[in-house]
């Protein structure tokens, strides 16, 4: 749908403004997702992080004319041809466009709140409704106060029916979400268990969630969960509650048992006096939630009770986040099986696009049939044929009838169609993808995941998983407690603590992060080769790799005078000047530095040359982490702080200086100064015990043999454990060459699986080891996690006696790395 700059502008209440001409399709946030700027107007959010006023003139540049503002800056003075419209709130702005957008349509909208299973709760019911309806459904968890408006502008003329997931942080946001929304079916989920909280602030978060269903016509909630209802109650949301219970006969919708079978569970229910039962492919307590919440919804909507076992029993899991893997002949896939409406293939091609990373590599595009669009196969495929251009895919495999009819619409340099996934596999052109960056995008009945096996390479199932999502929320957490003009450094060196510093390093780069750190010039020249153009700190710089720190733009770190000399020299002789460098000062670690007493000839020596020119001054705390050192490194930071004082009124030029690693980030938060060095912390470990980080790396293995061993056996090389009873014993594909460590055996260590702890018997092998699974309800090939979110690295560290740090580094470089991303 298209609107008109000035319709946007009246809804904006602006008026007597003169405009350009223009029409909108897109709304943008996020400069970054740029993808067809004529079309587009820029909303200027400003947090207190960021100011996206600073990205205009870059819009401006990429042809960007239609901009939401909150102030005109003086250097667009030459955007003549440019619209802007000034609001005192941007993203109110952005809200009431959206809002606006909602009251076109009379469909029925489902909003979904709750504190958990929104997503899951939205992609079920699309799956259980898309037969019926033509689904506009917010994207992935976009539920947030921009989130939720840039779902909602997706509505259009064919749709019949939209699922939106709305989700809050802070008080008072929802009523905004309630007008974007409107929902006439409210559906509320689960409510969060009361953690430290008191009874009080529970109810009063539940009905600001509530707040949400002010306007509908029904709630959906569970009966049993007195804060939700008492909650509703004083909403005065009961006349209108359609309750589901477990305990009240006469509730609405009933729940007599729930029986679970093997990989199933029955749910045995009553509505309207009559008995029924589904069942689902799921066993854990929230699926069961889950379902029921959508069997609600199915029952208001008249769907027939024998219809919703039929589909129930086809629940698919909800593949919550895009896959990125490594793929054979140096390919890389980005693996998105579970969705294909046209929203996520818009999604799934931005995102792909975004990569920029591997612009060297072909993007190819395999897809299949569209299904339940209510749009005819010729528009349909039209309108794909054009996100396929606008995506800038040069090799397109399409399967399945329609798109295989409608191949002509397609303009790709290669186009190559098949009716059936079998087709396409058997046609063997798969064998010979190389070096491309390849999205998988299949509705379900086409399974993708036969394609995804062959094109994936897999050599060793013991891997390394890296969440980049958490390492972006844990980077923002971090930015988030600094200043605004304090400078992140993040640590990427030893292979970015393990987890792979090129692909860390890609993604901080994304996401704007200003500064990083390595430890020797080969990981900075790495960076370099793989498109990292942010500034590079090389923390132990040889004295004769030069050729590659000047050429590369690494800048070094200097902590002695021969160094120091040796830079000059070089500099000097290759006639570079102010060559950036970072001088370090050894306040009390006794590691690398100059020492205080130095100082004096430092300057003297910086003053008589010109190929230098020191960017920062800093130091590294010896004990940051431990409060029982705090004098000490409170003497770290004056002495670092007199040095730069001195150095400062020498040199006659501003030096930055830093001194805080992540637990000194945590805990001296006021000697933040200009840059912090921030490492472990992003890697999701808190030294200090700080909450709110988020698990990065999941080392998993599979277990590949399962035995019953009699009592009295000995199990593993030395025969250094003897049963004490007869055991299952499990034996898992990892050992000591892939960096579990041998102090792990002998029931040291522990591995997590299926949801309980086993511990690691005997000794560990080079690569292998033996765990007890007695009583753990497991199978070969089931997946094994060796630490991650429920056994965190700093207690597998504790329980060998030593530090998070030498956990993740030590794992072996032949463990593959696998990143995931929503
Ligand atoms: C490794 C390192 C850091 C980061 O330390 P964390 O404890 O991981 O935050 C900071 N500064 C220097 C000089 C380092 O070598």
């Amino acid at each position: 749908m298209k609107y008109s700059i000035q319709k946007i502008a009246s809804i904006l209440g602006i008026k007597n403004q003169y405009l350009l001409e223009g029409e909108i399709t897109q709304l943008l946030t996020d400069s970054r997702k740029l993808n067809y700027p004529q079309e587009t107007l820029f909303f200027a959010i400003e947090t207190r992080q960021n100011d996206a006023h600073k990205f205009i003139a870059d819009l401006y540049g990429s042809g960007v004319r239609n901009f939401v503002v909150t102030k005109i800056l003086p250097e667009w003075k030459s955007f003549t041809d440019a619209n802007f419209l000034k609001v005192g709130n941007t993203l109110h702005a952005l809200q009431r466009v959206a809002a606006y957008h909602r009251k076109q349509f009379d469909i029925p909208v489902i909003g979904i709140t709750g504190s958990n299973g929104k997503t899951v709760v939205k992609e079920w019911l699309y799956q259980l409704l898309e037969e019926d309806y033509n689904i506009v459904r917010s994207p992935r968890s976009y539920n947030s106060q921009t989130g939720v408006p840039l779902s909602v502008w997706e509505l259009n003329q064919n749709a019949t029916l939209a699922i939106f997931e709305a989700g809050i942080s802070q008080p008072d946001e929802m009523k905004y979400l309630e007008q974007v929304i409107r929902p006439t079916i409210g559906v509320f989920t689960k409510l969060g268990e009361a953690h430290q909280e008191n009874f009080s602030s529970q109810q009063q978060k539940c009905m600001e969630k509530l707040e949400l269903f002010t306007n509908s016509n029904v709630v959906i909630f569970e009966e049993d969960n007195k804060i939700i209802n008492q909650s509703a109650d004083m909403m005065v949301l009961l006349q209108k509650a359609f309750c589901w219970s477990r305990k009240y006969p006469d509730a609405p919708l009933y729940i007599r048992k729930t029986e679970k079978n093997g990989e199933r569970t029955t749910i045995h229910y009553s509505f309207l006096n009559f008995d029924y039962s589904v069942t689902i492919p799921f066993t854990d307590d929230a699926s069961v939630e889950n379902a029921i919440s959508c069997l609600a919804v199915m029952l208001y909507l008249n769907v027939k009770p024998e219809k919703i076992s039929e589909r129930m029993m086809k629940l698919e899991p909800v593949a919550m986040r895009l896959d990125v893997r490594q793929g054979k002949n140096n390919c890389i896939i980005i693996n998105d099986t579970y969705n294909s409406d046209i929203n996520s293939i818009k999604i799934a091609l931005d995102f792909q696009q975004q990569r920029k990373l591997e612009r060297t590599m072909k993007k190819t595009l395999i897809i299949s049939d569209i299904l339940q669009t209510g749009l005819l196969p010729k528009s349909l495929y039209k309108y794909v044929a054009e996100l396929v251009q606008h995506g800038r895919i040069e090799k397109l495999i399409g399967i399945g009838h329609d798109i295989c009819e409608n191949s002509e619409v397609f303009t790709v340099g290669e186009k190559f169609f098949f009716r059936s996934t079998e087709d396409f596999i058997r046609s063997e052109i798969w064998k010979s993808f190389e070096n491309e960056l390849i999205l998988l995008k299949g509705s379900r009945k086409y399974h993708f995941e036969q394609i995804n096996e062959l094109l994936e390479q897999r050599v060793h199932e013991t891997v390394l998983e890296v969440d980049l999502d958490a390492l972006v929320h844990n980077f923002n957490f971090y930015k988030s407690r600094i200043s605004p003009n304090t400078k992140l450094i993040c640590m990427v060196k030893a292979n970015g603590y393990g987890a792979g510093a090129v692909e860390i390093a890609k993604t901080l780069q994304y996401h704007r992060c200003p500064y990083f750190a390595v430890a020797v010039a080969e990981e900075g020249i790495e960076l370099r080769k793989e498109g990292i153009s942010t500034p590079i700190i090389v923390l132990n710089p040889e004295v004769n790799g030069f050729e590659e720190l000047f050429s590369k733009d690494l800048e070094p770190e200097v902590y002695n005078f021969r160094i120091l000399d040796a830079f000059i020299r070089e500099a000097e002789r290759r006639g570079i000047t102010n060559y950036p460098i970072h001088v370090k000062i050894d306040t009390g670690m006794h590691r690398l530095g100059f020492l205080p007493a130095q100082i004096p000839e430092l300057i003297g020596r910086l003053k008589s040359q010109k190929g230098l020119k020191v960017k920062s001054l800093f130091s590294h705390l010896a004990a940051s982490e431990s409060w029982m050192f705090d004098s000490f490194t409170q003497e770290q930071i004056a002495t670092l702080e007199a040095a730069h004082r001195e150095i400062c009124s020498q040199l006659g030029y501003p030096v930055w200086k830093h001194i805080l690693n992540s637990a000194g980030i945590e805990r001296f938060i006021d000697a933040q100064w200009d840059m912090v060095r921030l490492g472990i912390g992003l890697y999701g470990v808190s030294a200090s015990g700080l909450s709110g980080l988020r698990n990065v790396v999941t080392l998993k293995t599979t277990i590949l043999q399962i035995q019953e061993i009699p009592n009295h056996e000995t199990v593993g090389y030395g025969r250094k454990e003897t049963l004490n009873r007869d055991t299952r014993i499990a034996t898992i594909r990892i050992g000591y060459a892939d960096g579990l460590d041998r102090k792990c055996g002998n029931r040291n260590g522990k591995v997590w699986i299926n949801g309980k702890y086993a511990p690691i018997v005997g000794n560990v092998c080079m690569d292998l080891c033996m765990i007890d699974i007695t009583g753990i309800d497991a199978k070969e090939g089931d997946t094994v996690v060796v630490f991650g979110e429920n056994l965190p690295v700093l207690e597998v560290a504790e329980s060998i006696n030593t530090i998070p740090y030498e956990i993740l580094t030590s794992i072996s470089p032949r463990v593959k790395r696998v990143y995931v991303k929503e």
